[in-house]
């Protein structure tokens, strides 16, 4: 791997527009990039290996829970900061924003938002320091873009409930200690609670062969007749908003993330086109390889433009779900054809992995497909827009 020379590129000023404290902790995250995750990533990509030591520099940067309130062990942060982490840190690797994601807005947000002051103080302090890692299990095998029908059940047994399915595609899950699950009770109304490691009858198989996040950990979580206690049910809501309230938190964060993973491509691109000499001259100078660089500049500004605006609606509370779809959508999508044409700036050298572009190019092929589909967010805004629903 090449030495990390990244410059971020900012072309409407758009630095002017954060605070003193976006800007210290979007450094401080890029700083630990550098230092920490661009020297070791293409390695453990390459032997499909969690980079698990990262998890204690991960909380060091805010990156888990940066919105829980303090008292809980969160960093109390606003919604443009997490988004700048998150940024920042797919910047360095999608797989690696990925477990932070899953911890902050799919394992700390639910039991913040929905849990029970018991479970908000056991559980929130030690997620927020790495020192417990969770998961969250809402997909199915047979139930992906339509959760509302998963077969995973809990049945009241007095003092517990018993639950019995399986999730797959789970992120974190080979080394979760604790799993936020999502199953249906006796009358099919969606619960969610949380699922301990040591709890007999649930394992996590880890899922291999991956050609994408290969630096993040996916697995299966499998549950044979688990006794969950009833204390461990999180009490302040149910249905699938539940669950759904949880992948807006977690969209919103993609919606940035997306960006550092273009900014990554757009930068290498422009570098290797500036020194890189055919014909007798940098084929930066050409045409061809110019319309490509100056049309990835335009698309990262307006994924800035949007991330931002949507990061100012979601301070005030007042980001719709359907405005966070479109945010993912479009982000995701201008991040994944970047990185598609950046490779081919590179040539040959752009499918080695001496340069970032062809991880990212991969690692994007899944954040295009999970947290919502590309397809089904666009049904979202068709939806949000026309009043009719084109899902069934
Ligand atoms: C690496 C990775 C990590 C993941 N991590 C997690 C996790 O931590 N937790 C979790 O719960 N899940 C996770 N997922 C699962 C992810 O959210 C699902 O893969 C995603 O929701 C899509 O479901 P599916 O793969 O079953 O595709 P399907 O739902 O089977 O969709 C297949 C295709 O059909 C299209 N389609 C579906 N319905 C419609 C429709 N009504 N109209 C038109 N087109 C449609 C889709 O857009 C897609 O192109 C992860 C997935 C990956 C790849």
């Amino acid at each position: 791997m090449k030495a990390d020379l990244f410059q971020a590129p900012d072309y409407y000023q758009i630095d002017d527009l954060l605070t003193e404290e976006h800007k210290l902790i979007r450094d401080a995250a890029r700083d630990w990039v550098k230092k920490e995750v661009s020297p070791i990533i293409e390695q453990h990509a390459q032997e499909a290996t969690f980079p698990k030591h990262l998890l204690v520099g991960l909380a060091s940067i805010g990156a888990f829970g940066p919105t829980i309130p303090e008292a809980y062990g969160g960093v109390g942060l606003d919604y443009i900061s997490y988004g700048l982490l998150m940024q920042e840190i797919e910047r360095g690797d999608s797989g690696l924003r990925s477990t932070a994601s899953v911890q902050s807005s799919l394992v700390m947000h639910p039991i913040n938002t929905y849990g029970s002051e018991e479970q908000k103080q056991k559980y929130l302090p030690k997620l927020a320091t790495g020192e417990l890692m969770g998961c969250f299990g809402l997909t199915e095998p047979d139930h992906g873009s339509n959760p509302s029908g998963m077969n995973s059940k809990i049945v009241d047994k007095g003092d517990h409930y018993l639950l019995n399915g399986a999730k797959m595609w789970i992120s974190n899950a080979p080394f979760a200690d604790i799993a936020v699950v999502w199953a249906k009770d006796e009358n099919g109304r969606i619960k969610g609670m949380i699922v301990e490691r040591s709890m007999e009858g649930f394992s996590t198989p880890e899922t291999h062969n991956k050609w994408s996040l290969r630096t993040s950990a996916t697995g299966e979580l499998i549950f044979n007749d688990v006794k969950v206690p009833k204390e461990n049910i999180l009490p302040g809501k149910d249905g699938l908003g539940a669950p759904l309230g949880c992948l807006d938190s977690a969209r919103y964060g993609i919606a940035w993330g997306a960006i550092g993973a273009a900014m990554d491509c757009y930068d290498t691109a422009l570098r290797y086109a500036k020194e890189r000499i055919q014909f007798g001259k940098p084929i930066a100078a050409t045409q061809l390889q110019q319309k490509k660089l100056a049309e990835m500049i335009t698309e990262i500004t307006k994924a800035q433009l949007l991330a931002l605006r949507l990061g100012q609606l979601k301070n005030e509370g007042r980001a719709t779900t359907a405005q966070i779809s479109m945010a993912k959508r479009n982000n995701v999508s201008m991040a994944l054809n970047i990185a598609r044409e950046a490779r081919q700036v590179l040539g040959a050298m752009g499918i080695t992995g001496d340069y970032s572009i062809m991880r990212h190019m991969m690692n994007l092929e899944s954040v295009v497909t999970y947290e919502g589909t590309h397809d089904i967010h666009l049904l979202i805004t068709g939806m949000d827009i026309t009043g009719h629903s084109a899902f069934k």
